[in-house]
């Protein structure tokens, strides 16, 4: 069981959807920062452990510096996500490049700013030396294929595009030795929104296995091994929180004994989560328009899929305080929806929830990563503002609301009149 609880008063947060209009993310800095102090803590045994962030999860600038005040790094896929992660003054050891199909000239930045660059493919090791020269460090994404169980989510590895085979591994590791690469890594990322801790402690054991083999196979050692991300968190209230502590523990026991027993040095262990740094400490508040009483009783919010699109995407559950009612019967049944012209628009289908009227807050939990981040203008429907709880319990905005003008930026009325 986890407790959904607000991250502030209710009357304050009245008070903030009195100052900025609704729909909004907020994130919770308190929270945020304490996660992360517990997450680190949780490898403290390890001398170079980093996390990643990963950015895409929530790609604000403000975040990623209170991340990157906490020790973690920022995992990127994309030029502007290297971009972003410069402007944040990111140096490129606490940067991570994990891309695929990658285009050129991320290579080009990714090698500029120094960061880590994880290979998707083996035939990617030529590519990067043509467009850039190798760096002097270079990792490879394993993909263990029908090794490793599947997660719902992320699918069979065997079905996912990303990473070598084990065999392209042996073989890329002895090129990059032929070519005079000297320092390597090694990353895998195998699941998403995975709840079971012990799922993240076999994910190590088989890298640091076949790390033992590889350096007994080429008499290469790894800098560093990247363990992914994808540790899942408890969106629904029954669901229980992976713990981060068992984790940190089992993946320690696995290195002395799979890794450090074999002969192999110390190397560090990295992790690229996005999901449970932020995800639930960022929330989606929302006020009701109108109630709709059809073959269904529905709620019509001021928020739509573009401000949160997981539900519409897989169906996802996220939960659903109305604000000032949580601890009233929840006796009576709703779709909640959004205005845009897609039936799977809801963010919830036949949800028990207090009686609910027009103007009522409604807040959406577990949105603070993958959730404004998706956010799309489909039917010109625009991304709504980020905004900051302080630790202080002071409010700022970290990203304004779009406004019509950014949706008509990329177009040019200008020649309209002429043309025909
Ligand atoms: C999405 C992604 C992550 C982060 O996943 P979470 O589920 O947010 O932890 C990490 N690494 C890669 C390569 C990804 O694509």
């Amino acid at each position: 069981m986890n407790e959904k609880t607000l991250p502030c008063s209710e009357a304050q947060l009245r008070e903030i959807a009195a100052q900025w209009p609704t729909p909004f993310h907020l994130y919770d800095e308190k929270a945020i920062r304490a996660n992360a102090r517990r997450f680190r803590a949780a490898f403290a045994w390890n001398k170079g452990f980093r996390n990643f962030f990963a950015v895409k999860a929530t790609p604000n600038p403000y975040l990623m510096r209170i991340l990157q005040e906490e020790g973690f790094g920022a995992d990127c896929s994309s030029l502007p996500e290297l971009l972003l992660s410069e402007k944040v003054g990111l140096p490129g050891e606490a940067i991570m490049f994990t891309s695929n199909d990658t285009p050129a000239e991320e290579f080009v930045k990714a090698k500029a700013l120094g960061a880590n660059i994880n290979l998707d493919d083996i035939s990617h090791i030529d590519f990067l030396e043509k467009t850039c020269g190798l760096p002097e460090l270079v990792c490879f994404r394993y993909n263990p294929g029908p090794l490793k169980g599947g997660n719902a989510i992320i699918g069979k590895p065997e079905e996912a595009k990303y990473g070598f085979t084990r065999e392209q591994l042996f073989e890329g590791y002895r090129r990059l030795k032929e070519k005079g690469v000297r320092r390597f890594g090694l990353h895998t990322m195998v699941a998403s929104n995975e709840l079971n801790p012990q799922y993240f402690v076999d994910t190590a054991i088989l890298l640091f296995d076949l790390i033992a083999e590889l350096k007994d196979t080429l008499g290469i050692t790894f800098d560093f091994v990247n363990l992914g991300g994808g540790i899942g968190i408890p969106y629904r209230p029954e669901q229980t929180a992976v713990d981060v502590e068992f984790v940190g523990e089992g993946i320690r026991k696995a290195y002395e004994e799979h890794l450090l027993a074999k002969g192999h040095p110390e190397l560090s262990i990295y992790l690229e989560c996005g999901r449970c740094i932020t995800g639930p400490y960022g929330y989606l508040v929302s006020t009701v328009r109108h109630l709709k009483h059809t073959y269904r009783d529905y709620v019509g919010m001021d928020a739509c899929m573009a401000n949160l699109m997981r539900p519409a995407l897989y169906g996802a559950y996220h939960h659903i305080t109305v604000v000032g009612k949580a601890s009233a019967p929840h006796d009576h049944v709703y779709d909640v929806t959004g205005s845009l012209c897609e039936n799977n628009d809801k963010f919830a289908i036949a949800r028990e929830l207090p009686e609910i009227v027009p103007g009522d807050l409604l807040v959406f939990h577990d949105a603070g990563a993958h959730g404004h981040a998706m956010g799309f203008n489909y039917n010109g429907k625009l991304r709504s503002a980020e905004l900051l709880l302080r630790e202080d319990g002071s409010v700022v905005q970290i990203r304004r609301a779009e406004t019509i003008e950014d949706y008509f930026a990329t177009l040019d009325f200008s020649a309209l009149p002429d043309f025909r």
